[in-house]
């Protein structure tokens, strides 16, 4: 921050105003207020200033305003106001700033990550026409002007708008033709929002009465087929019930076995009509669904975190799959709702706030709001300002991690699903949070709780629960009847040698899979690597083709035959030769999930399979299609990465397969073990949520580790026990915070002499507390070289040690033969 003289005394004029400007610059800066322009400057307002060199401007979103003249420097103008109340809460600028402090980035960075793009204007953005500007001309010459400009090119950047305007300041007349929707972004074309319609049909009015129907039963039978329709039809709907539900055309078809031409016939003759509507949205009249009355083992769990909250700000529900933790959300909703407060369900993935927003809007009605990355600019901005502007609006609402930085006003409520879900912490760019944990923070700010939930609980979360920092509830049976699945290992060394494999499948795998497919069950397979195969290797001298840019090996995928950096995301084409010596057997190594999709297809061929996986799932709705059809029993066998595992609510699943557990423990973290307890965990919870008995089979070669026998045991307490000693003893978290430093360069020699010098000045104050430098296991990435630093921090002297490592970073990077290279800050890495 600029170094401010206080104000003469008897002067309080608020000449000044100390601005977050949308950068990654560190601290605020002071711009004077022109006398015109005082009024209409208060935190949270944005305005528009000059900064650098040249005429850039940008919009600063003002922090705080005060009399006092900064020392340094001559403060420039702030040129103009663009809102005429706070954009930003003081609530959400308190939390920028416990954030920016905790991760130690600047609140730039925080700005950039919490505001809606669309709100953030600088000389540098890229305007275009909107599809309904025409009908924006006002007669105003400036706007008209403008509008005329991007009716002849296709953008034009905010600095070229002002040229044009002949106005140093272009922005307010921008910001007006944004918000009236005349202008966008050039970044919004691309995301032009169209929902997915999904096909339902129902009976019309006047087919829908018992007596009506048994007319059309008559009337119809002569035609069987078309009966047969109307008679599933009425099954799937339950429209004789009082819990009818709605039934989509493609479920119709497939369970009538009747074709498109029958369906048409029975809309001719007045029997149906077909509707559309957007996926995953419930309809606005849908009945609203009362609360279930829970179990009597949910109602305990109820009352435990009730009574943990009467003490602890904090509570960790521990409940096994499907014990029905959701249900217990719902009631502590209501229960916030009628208090008049608001309340945030975060979820680690986008695609399981899809899953939820039904039930919740079943029993909260379309006033329950979703917020992620994935939607659109616009969408993102018109939530922000409906918060801002209507508190009462959305009372709930559902997001991932980015949902944290909406504007509320009066939080109760915060739920964390699947708290351990590594998901949860952002890695690129800064800030580099962890929504969980900065959960804790936002509900504090609100004097408001947080429930944080899963079926297998962060060994951080348990430390907390257990030293009582927080409360603590648990939920151990699953509901209902369903019991939890039966686990079972597989040794593939020992089907190896007895030939009792196919491919990557042992006999008892397939034969598990063989019996659900004829009670038409279906079955989740597990794979934690994706493409065809992880590499190629040489048979002759065992050369493996590397990425040229980054010093990892390449993963085939066969769909487009290429090779591919998973880190850089290049493509190559697959090698012919050896580049080591020469030779041309090359072979493929190892097995990913599309490689497990083809051979399954061999081995089970009547099956019906699908794929879910980043490469799967880029397109906008594709996530949901393929849980879709899963969910409607189209698909019979679901071959996945760490996308299965994730809370999925599959009823008919009764098979899950691990299909190599080894590569799970085999990474180099010091939360391998962890991960790969909770991953096998939660994907064996999705076998048998309602069926029973459910079976899980993993397979491996190392099948009696430790750790397989704690997920058969289903014991997360065992794990935590066999796990906290290891962490003790190496001083890993809960027992300390780590830091990791990331230094970056083009040459090798020059990161490897910054990482050292960086590295002895901090051990001058933490000592064996820091490890490294060491190059990474994946050492270069986009021709970068890499170095990593490892700092446990003490938990108790958090704040001085940081403060040491801030003052020591500064110092080493403003020595010009350290500046080029980059550093990146991981607070609490996961
Ligand atoms: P979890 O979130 O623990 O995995 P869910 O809340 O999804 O579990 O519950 C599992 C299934 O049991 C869901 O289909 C849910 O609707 C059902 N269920 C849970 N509790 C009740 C209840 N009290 N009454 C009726 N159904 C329930
Ligand atoms: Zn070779
Ligand atoms: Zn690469």
């Amino acid at each position: 921050m600029d170094k401010l003289v206080p104000p003469p005394e008897g002067s309080s004029l608020p000449a000044f105003a100390d601005i977050i400007l949308p950068l990654a610059v560190p601290g605020l800066f002071t711009y004077a207020l022109p006398e015109a322009l005082v009024p209409r400057v208060v935190p949270g307002v944005r305005v528009v200033v000059p900064f650098g060199r040249g005429r850039k401007l940008y919009s600063g979103l003002v922090r705080r305003v005060h009399g006092e003249r900064p020392l340094a420097r001559e403060a420039r103008d702030v040129l103009d106001v663009l809102d005429t109340s706070p954009l930003v809460t003081e609530h959400q600028l308190a939390f920028w700033e416990r954030l920016a402090e905790h991760y130690l980035c600047t609140l730039g960075e925080v700005m950039l990550a919490a505001i809606p793009g669309m709100l953030v204007l600088s000389s540098g953005t890229r305007l275009v026409a909107a599809p309904q500007a025409a009908a924006a001309w006002t007669g105003d010459p400036r706007r008209d002007l403008l509008l005329e400009a991007l009716e002849r090119r296709e953008e034009l950047t905010l600095d070229e708008a002002g040229q044009l305007l002949g106005l140093r300041d272009p922005m307010p007349v921008v910001k007006q033709l944004l918000d009236a929707g005349a202008l966008m972004l050039a970044e919004e074309i691309h995301e032009r929002f169209t929902p997915r319609l999904e096909r339902y049909v129902r009976l019309t009015e006047a087919a829908a009465t018992e007596d009506a129907l048994h007319g059309w039963f008559d009337r119809l039978a002569r035609a069987p087929k078309q009966l047969h329709l109307l008679m599933r039809h009425v099954e799937l709907s339950r429209c004789l019930s009082d819990d009818p539900r709605e039934v989509k055309r493609d479920q119709l078809l497939r369970a009538s076995d009747a074709s498109a031409a029958e369906l048409t016939r029975l809309c001719e003759k007045g029997v149906f009509e077909v509707y559309e509507r957007p996926a995953g949205t419930p309809a606005d009249d849908a009945p609203r669904r009362a609360g279930v009355s829970l179990s009597e083992a949910q109602q305990t769990a109820l009352a435990q975190v009730r009574a943990g909250f009467v003490e602890k700000p904090t509570v960790l529900l521990h409940g096994v799959t499907a014990s029905g933790k959701t249900e217990l959300y719902m009631e502590l909703i209501a229960e916030a709702l009628e208090r008049g407060e608001q309340v945030l369900y975060l979820l680690p993935e986008i695609a399981l706030t899809t899953q939820v927003i039904g039930r919740l809007r079943a029993r909260f009605g379309p006033s329950v709001a979703v917020f992620h990355s994935r939607l659109s600019q616009r969408e993102r901005t018109e939530l922000w300002l409906r918060m801002l502007r209507e508190p009462q609006a959305h009372p709930v609402v559902v997001g991932a991690r980015s949902a944290l930085f909406l504007p509320f006003h009066r939080l109760g409520l915060v739920l964390v699903d699947e708290e351990h879900d590594p998901s949860y912490k952002q890695h690129d760019p800064a800030p580099r949070y962890h929504a969980r944990d900065m959960a804790v923070v936002l509900a504090a700010g609100h004097g408001g709780r947080v429930l944080l939930g899963s079926a297998t609980p962060s060994m951080e979360s348990l430390f907390n629960a257990r030293s009582g920092k927080y409360g603590f509830a648990q939920l151990t049976v699953r509901f209902g009847d369903a019991v939890l699945p039966l686990i079972e290992r597989v040794d593939l060394t020992e089907a190896r040698k007895r030939k009792r494999m196919q491919g990557n499948f042992s006999e008892t795998l397939l034969d598990a899979m063989r019996r659900a497919l004829a009670r038409k069950e279906q079955t989740i397979l597990f794979q934690n690597r994706r493409g065809y195969v992880p590499a190629w290797q040489c048979e002759t001298c065992g050369w493996i083709p590397e990425c040229e840019h980054c010093d990892v090996s390449l993963t085939y995928h066969k769909q487009d035959h290429d090779l591919r950096c998973h880190y850089c995301g290049r493509a190559y084409a697959p090698p012919t030769q050896c580049k080591a010596c020469g030779s041309n057997r090359l072979r493929m190594l190892g097995f990913g999930t599309e490689k497990i999709e083809e051979e399954l297809a061999l081995l089970l061929p009547e099956a019906r399979i699908a794929r879910l996986d980043q490469d799967t799932t880029r397109g906008k709705h594709a996530f949901e299609r393929i849980l879709g059809r899963f969910g409607e029993g189209a698909v019979d066998i679901l071959v996945g990465t760490q996308m299965v595992t994730k809370g999925l609510d599959f009823d008919q699943v009764t098979v899950v397969g691990i299909l190599n557990a080894d590569h799970l423990m085999r990474f180099p973290d010091l939360r391998a073990h962890e991960r790969a307890f909770q991953i096998m965990a939660q994907v064996a919870g999705r076998s048998g949520r309602k069926r029973d008995p459910g079976r899980v089979l993993i397979q491996g070669r190392d099948i009696h580790h430790p750790v397989i026998g704690l997920v058969v045991a289903h014991d997360v307490d065992g794990m935590y026990e066999r796990e906290l000693p290891l962490r003790q003893a190496h001083g890993y978290p809960p027992f300390s915070r780590l830091v990791r430093l990331t230094l970056k360069h083009r040459y090798e020699d020059r990161v490897q002499a910054t990482a050292q010098v960086l590295a002895a000045a901090l051990r001058e104050r933490l000592g064996e507390r820091v490890l490294g430098p060491e190059p990474p296991l994946v050492a270069r990435v986009r021709d970068k070289h890499l170095r990593d630093i490892l700092l446990k921090l003490d938990r108790l002297a958090y704040r001085g040690e940081k403060a040491f490592l801030s003052g020591t970073l500064d110092r080493v990077f403003a020595d010009p033969r350290h500046s080029p290279v980059q550093v990146v800050v991981d607070v609490d890495p996961v």
